[in-house]
């Protein structure tokens, strides 16, 4: 089988793992990597002993498929060169931090022929796919997404860090329109948000109540979802999940068999096959740009509710 030429852009905290990945899998050759920052380009480099690329575009003629992990702030410039030069594209969330360019990347992915896959990593996550065949529709959702304070990209406030992960799994979960956002967020120690909630009410009566913090001494990413038959409760840390159905008029729980893997390589790994087979991602531009708009009215009421005296 040949392997897949692939380069990584951005190689600093969650980019070096895509490095470690394209590096490890079969189905993948790293061709090198591209960061801005030289010493952190070699350093990585080095590790796995590939060329540290002095330039995007050279790197980028060099593949077939990249995957981009700089800043979001970023995201459109770097990842437009990349389609624009012919490259397959995997671009870490948020697609973008303007709904108006996510929605430009996938106009060029189509006019280009190209695959657009965001990293919207929680749909790979073993937990949550072992739980998607028990998934009904949704009655009530309670998503919680807490971590400590990283100090990296508080330039962007927690909805679209954190939060945005659960936005693009809520709404794969609930086809339904959005009807109505309440929202509350704080900046404590960024200038953006960095603790947050969001109540949105879906067409068909469904509910998502989110909160997210990236200021918590304590880790936690879990969603509970509510319906007919059955209440589930999934914990993406963990990777394990739990079933509470009525059976004969008692409640009964059962854990949900769960084949714990890394949810990144997984990804990398699906993206993959996606260029080599041209099947659809599971998450395309499409979905990337669904969740940025979704985040993205729920930062406006949190500006609107600042607002309100
Ligand atoms: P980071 O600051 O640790 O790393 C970003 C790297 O990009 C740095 O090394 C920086 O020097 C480099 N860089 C900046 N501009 C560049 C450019 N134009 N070209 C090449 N390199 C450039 O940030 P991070 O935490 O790794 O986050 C990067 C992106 O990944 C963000 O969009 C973030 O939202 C996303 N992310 C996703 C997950 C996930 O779970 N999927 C986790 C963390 C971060």
């Amino acid at each position: 089988m040949q392997r897949i030429r692939i380069g990584v852009i951005g190689v600093g905290h969650i980019g070096r793992h895509h490095a470690r990945l394209c590096a490890e899998l079969p189905q993948t050759e790293l061709v090198g990597v591209f960061d801005v920052d030289r010493q952190r380009c070699r350093e990585v480099a080095d590790l796995y002993g590939v060329e540290p690329f002095s330039s995007m575009e050279e790197l980028i003629a060099r593949s077939v498929a990249v995957t981009v992990a700089t800043p979001t702030g970023t995201h459109f410039a770097v990842t437009t060169a990349c389609l624009q030069a012919g490259c397959h594209v995997l671009v870490e969330k948020p697609i973008a931090d303007q709904v108006e360019e996510a929605r430009a990347l996938v106009c060029l992915s189509r006019e280009k022929g190209l695959l657009l896959q965001v990293g919207h990593v929680e749909r790979f996550n073993p937990a949550f796919r072992a739980m998607e065949p028990f998934l009904r529709t949704p009655r009530f959702i309670e998503a919680h997404r807490l971590c400590p304070y990283p100090g990296r990209n508080t330039e962007i406030g927690v909805v679209f860090d954190l939060m945005i992960h659960d936005l693009e799994i809520i709404l794969h979960l609930v086809q339904n329109p959005v009807v109505a956002i309440d929202a509350v967020g704080v900046a404590v120690l960024s200038s953006t948000e960095d603790i947050a909630n969001a109540r949105i009410r879906f067409a068909g009566g469904t509910v998502a109540n989110l909160t997210c913090s990236r200021i918590s001494p304590e880790k936690m990413r879990k969603i509970r979802i509510f319906q007919d038959d059955a209440y589930l409760s999934l914990n993406y840390g963990d990777q394990c999940g739990e079933i509470y159905r009525k059976k004969n008029g008692r409640i009964e729980r059962e854990a949900i068999p769960v084949e714990k893997d890394e949810p990144l390589r997984l990804q990398i790994a699906a993206f993959v096959d996606c260029v080599r087979s041209q099947f659809a991602p599971v998450v395309d531009g499409g979905k990337g740009v669904a969740a940025l708009d979704l985040a993205m009215q729920i930062s406006d009421r949190i500006g609107e509710a600042a607002a309100t005296p």
